[in-house]
C-alpha cells in the first residue's frame, strides 16, 4: 500500500469559470490557471502521483505549454491512473478537503463525486470530498482563493 498527499490553491477572479471536481458551479467568479483551474482535481492528481512517487502534476502538464490553455482536469486524473496503473497500482480511496468561503459546496458533492469516479475509474463510495471555509481568515476567508488538500491510497 502507498499513501499520497496532495495541495493545491488558485486565486479567485472576474470573468472565469468555477470548476470544481469536474462540476462547473454557478459563481460570479471563477479560478485563475493556465488549466479549468480546477484546485480540487490538481490536488487528488498530486496525490495519486506522489503515491506511486512520481513527479508532480507540473511535471506532466508544464502551464507553460500552450497547447494545455484551458484544459479539462479530468484528462489530468485521467493521466494521474494511467501512469500509476503503468506501475501496477491501484487506487483504493481518496479523501480530500476543499477550502472555501464562497460559494456554498455541499450541494454540488454527489455531482462532483459522479465526475470523479469516472475519472478515476472508482466507485463514488471511495471518494471523500468535504468542504470547509477559513472563518473568514486571511485570503481564502476573503474569498481571494480556494485551496485544495487530499489523501490518496494505492494497492497493487
Ligand atoms: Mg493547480
Amino acid at each position: 500500500m502507498r499513501i499520497g498527499t496532495g495541495y493545491d490553491i488558485h486565486r479567485l477572479v472576474e470573468d472565469r469559470r468555477l470548476v470544481l471536481g469536474g462540476v462547473e458551479i454557478p459563481y460570479h467568479k471563477g479560478l485563475l490557471g493556465h488549466s479549468d483551474a480546477d484546485v480540487l482535481s490538481h490536488a487528488i492528481a498530486d496525490a495519486i502521483l506522489g503515491a506511486a512517487g512520481l513527479h508532480d502534476i507540473g511535471h506532466f502538464f508544464p502551464d507553460t505549454d500552450p497547447k494545455l490553455e484551458g484544459i479539462d482536469s479530468q484528462i489530468i486524473l485521467r493521466k494521474a491512473i494511467d501512469e500509476v496503473s503503468h506501475l501496477g497500482y491501484k487506487l483504493q480511496n481518496v479523501d480530500s478537503t476543499l477550502i472555501a468561503q464562497e460559494p456554498k459546496i455541499g450541494p454540488h458533492i454527489n455531482s462532483m463525486k459522479r465526475v470523479l469516479s469516472n475519472s478515476l475509474g472508482v466507485t463514488e463510495d471511495s471518494i471523500g470530498i468535504k468542504a470547509t471555509t477559513n472563518e473568514g481568515v486571511g485570503d481564502i476567508g476573503k474569498g481571494l482563493a480556494i485551496a485544495a488538500q487530499a489523501a490518496c491510497l494505492l494497492v497493487n
